[in-house]
């Protein structure tokens, strides 16, 4: 069976690129009938936050990422990770090491200045005899546990699903800390003891991990666990190629950020799984379950994806291929599910009507159908498609001085217009449509100055549907009355 993991450090939330390696975790896992672990690692008690706990799983809730076990929390297997670098002290694959923080200082000096290359640890203490370690130990002096690296010739190896085989000679691998001076065990040991418990069996990482894979590797050989199978995925950079962080691009790449901009979830994550990953064909829209069938590791770009964000741009908040992603599927999706979507985006903002569940039901769903076209972003409804659901609503400035201000007489045509409607005995796009076009003529205007300025008074917006479209979905109870006084 095949288990995988996502195991996220609760130190800050959860971004696009934790997100990424939980989504593919999880194809992976519904790929092959597998399990999802979740587990939070915890043990860095100082930066982890309960806020953090909660936004990582929120967020992936929000992405519909669900796993089958867990969360487990590390901390609560403390005594594991204490009880296997015991075990790993008694089998000898590990040693107690005496030596100070200003010795490991000296040691590292003195080797930089021989122009030795630096392995690290020189192995004072590997080759203590028992009575000197009991001397020390008498003495009280603090010690930290180091892994024995084999002393070996050639390399160590493991075949990785996405790299291929890595290497690394035994002879440049340091004897490294599992314990720490005070007797807490380090991240990499834990990570390890957890992933064994947990019966893991393809460890889907970041490939800013691999310099503890060497280790872990051999941390598995010395606690006699099946080694489980690597895959390293590549990282995701800016367009500057630095790292996406927190600290560089602020909110933008927190997964957070995506829900408050009225992001759809499932395009997020169909953004999410072309960074580093392609089909091999050029298709790029998926659905939950196509992404399931073509997801592989072996289709894992070995190179750097790039978010293509420039902080401080602002044309775009975000990677415009996210943008176009996130429009696909407002625009197709169907509308029921839009619907509920956009049900919270109105509640939120006190604009729901009961009535859009029930008796209204399908002109909601229809007015949603008809405006979405131009739309970006859920929030579109509650700000570009406000004049839909709500008397209160802005006209934007810009077609506004365009559209209505340059032909000050509009304040007359316009009501001339309503009253023509409020006449109209059947009420439908040709008529409206029709006499829209009489007045104009009568006018002597160009049938466009009065459309657009329609459009403009009632819905605030320069772009939109069909002119006409928008009169017989708003009623004609609400066309007149906008119409009726423009006082702009
Ligand atoms: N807690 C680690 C992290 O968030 C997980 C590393 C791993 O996948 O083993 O980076």
């Amino acid at each position: 069976e095949v288990r995988v993991r996502f195991p996220p450090s609760p130190t800050g939330y959860l971004h696009i690129g934790g997100a990424r390696t939980a989504l593919f975790n999880w194809l992976f896992a519904k790929q092959h009938n597998g399990k999802l672990i979740l587990r939070i690692e915890d043990t860095d008690e100082e930066r982890s936050t309960q806020a953090s706990i909660d936004g990582i799983i929120d967020g992936l809730q929000w992405l519909g990422i669900d796993w089958d076990e867990g969360p487990y929390f590390q901390t609560e297997f403390a005594a594991d990770h204490i009880a296997a670098a015991n075990r790993l002290l008694t089998s000898g694959h590990a040693y107690k090491c005496f030596c100070t923080k200003e010795e490991l200082e000296q040691k590292r000096e003195a080797a930089m200045a021989a122009k030795q290359r630096d392995v690290g640890y020189d192995g004072t203490c590997r080759h203590l005899t028992a009575e000197e370690i009991q001397a020390k130990e008498a003495q009280d002096i603090p010690a930290t546990i180091r892994f024995k690296v084999p002393e070996r010739p050639g390399t160590l190896y493991y075949d990785d699903e996405v790299l291929g085989r890595i290497e690394r000679a035994y002879s440049e691998i340091e004897d490294f800390v599992i314990v720490r001076s005070n007797g807490k065990p380090l991240y990499l040991l834990c990570n390890v003891v957890d992933d064994i418990r947990d019966r893991i069996t393809h460890i889907i990482r970041g490939q800013d991990h691999m310099t503890n894979t060497t280790r872990q590797v051999l941390l598995y050989e010395a606690l006699g666990a099946k080694l489980p199978v690597f895959a390293h995925m590549p990282l995701t950079l800016d367009l500057q190629k630095r790292k996406i962080s927190k600290r560089s691009h602020g909110e933008v790449v927190a997964v957070q950020f995506y829900r408050d901009r009225g992001f759809i979830p499932w395009a997020v994550c169909n953004f999410l799984c072309l960074l580093g990953w392609n089909p091999g064909t050029d298709q790029e829209f998926f659905s939950r379950e196509e992404l399931i069938q073509a997801f592989s590791l072996s289709r894992m770009s070995r190179v750097n994806s790039v978010f293509n964000y420039k902080p401080g741009d602002p044309k775009f908040f975000t990677d415009p291929k996210l943008i176009a992603i996130n429009e696909h599927y407002l625009r197709t999706m169907d509308l029921e599910t839009l619907g509920e979507m956009v049900r919270k985006e109105l509640e939120a903002e006190g604009l729901w009507n009961p009535a859009y569940a029930t008796s209204r039901r399908d002109w909601y769903l229809a007015t949603l159908g008809l405006i979405r076209d131009r739309f970006h972003t859920l929030k579109d409804f509650t700000t570009a498609g406000r004049a839909y659901f709500s008397d209160q609503y802005n006209i934007d400035p810009k077609p506004l001085a365009k559209n209505v201000l340059k032909f000050p007489e509009l304040v007359t045509w316009l009501p001339q217009l309503a009253e023509r409607f409020a006449q109209l005995e059947d009420f439908n796009a040709e008529a409206t449509e029709r006499v829209s076009r009489e007045l104009a003529e009568e006018l002597a205007v160009k049938p466009g100055t009065l459309i657009n300025a329609m459009r403009t008074v009632l819905t605030g917006q320069l772009a939109g549907p069909s002119m006409f479209d928008i009169v017989i979905t708003l009623g004609r109870e609400k066309v007149v009355a906008r119409l009726s006084h423009v006082d702009h």
